[in-house]
């Protein structure tokens, strides 16, 4: 079944077509088993074509961007996964406005946008990821987000309709949005920004570096924020205060630099880093009686 659907992706030419692609090429966390079926189109017309094929095929899929919001079980990912390559990155500036493809990277543009002296985007300098992925989560930090700057988002959902859907229509709310309720493919992004002083923009986007490179982790492999912070705290001061950082459960570690971050030391298993969230969540409820509830998107098989 999965053999033959590649092979009509294939025969259609729609763009790298591969059978059991390993996930961990594809996670920041360098984790994740296998996904059945990936593919990599290489325009808008091969994206459709695509999901058209998958569609009638009734496979299950998942479109992602870089994975640094991920943690692919080890068993993989059962059909297939979509990932926005290179045809997805053109960037339109039209004065004030952004409109940028899916594929591209967040942080690229968040600095790129600062060159040109338009401001409303430094939250975005420490955030990895796709402008799709970030759209998906809307993603944030600094008190800022992505709902506080998207204008429209054009999206292709699951029947093969593309609409195009206004910030308000989003639903964003703390790192959610309604992809997380509907299937769909954000293919592009209109942002709407002002114009600022560029060389203050730059001085705060280099300020907002540093104090990241001192408060994370970013030389090891991780997904960032683990968990969401509960209303009214942070996650990293509750697992700091049960005595976490540093615990190890197989390779899979509680960062000594930020507790909200678990860092893979080396061939880490999604069932180590699994077991690890698993631990923090008991400590912190027994300590606390606070849940801590997932950042990071669990997908695929155990
Ligand atoms: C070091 C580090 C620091 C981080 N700091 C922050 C931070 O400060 N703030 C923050 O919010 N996050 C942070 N993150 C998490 C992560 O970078 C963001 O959530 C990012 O927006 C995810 O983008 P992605 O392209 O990697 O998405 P992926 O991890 O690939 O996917 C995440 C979800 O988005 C969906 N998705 C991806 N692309 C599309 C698309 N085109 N259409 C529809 N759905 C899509 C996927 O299906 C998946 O469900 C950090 C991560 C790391 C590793």
């Amino acid at each position: 079944m999965i053999e033959q659907v590649a092979a009509q992706l294939m025969e259609a030419h729609v763009g790298q077509v591969t059978l059991n692609e390993p996930m961990k090429n594809h996670t920041t966390w360098k984790i994740g088993g296998p996904a059945d079926l990936f593919v990599v189109p290489d325009s808008l017309e091969n994206l459709k074509k695509t999901m058209e094929i998958i569609r009638k095929a009734q496979l299950t899929w998942k479109v992602i961007g870089r994975g640094s919001n991920m943690l692919v079980l080890d068993h993989g990912i059962r059909g297939a996964v979509i990932k926005l390559g290179e045809a997805f990155e053109e960037l339109r500036v039209e004065d004030e406005r952004i409109r940028v493809g899916a594929g591209y990277s967040f942080i690229k543009l968040a600095v790129q946008v600062g060159r040109m002296g338009l401001t409303g985007m430094e939250f975005a300098g420490g955030i990895p990821g796709s402008v799709g992925g970030a759209i998906y989560m809307n993603a944030g930090a600094l008190g800022s987000d992505v709902s506080k700057i998207l204008e429209e988002a054009v999206i292709l959902w699951e029947n093969g309709e593309i609409e195009r859907i206004t910030g308000s229509e989003m639903e964003f709310s703390y790192r959610t949005s309604i992809l997380q309720k509907r299937q769909g493919i954000v293919l592009e992004g209109v942002f709407s920004l002002r114009k600022g002083d560029r060389k203050e923009i730059a001085k705060l986007m280099a300020e907002h570096k540093e104090r990241r490179m001192l408060t994370q982790p970013l030389q090891e492999p991780s997904a960032g924020s683990v968990f969401r912070n509960p209303p009214g705290d942070h996650a990293g001061r509750l697992i700091e205060a049960c005595g976490l950082k540093g615990y190890r459960i197989g390779n899979a570690k509680v960062s000594e630099r930020h507790a909200n971050f678990i860092v893979n030391l080396g061939n880490a298993t999604a069932k180590d880093v699994l077991q690890l969230i698993q631990f923090i969540q008991k400590e912190v409820y027994q300590r606390f009686q606070v849940e801590l509830k997932t950042e990071v998107l669990v997908v695929g098989e155990a």
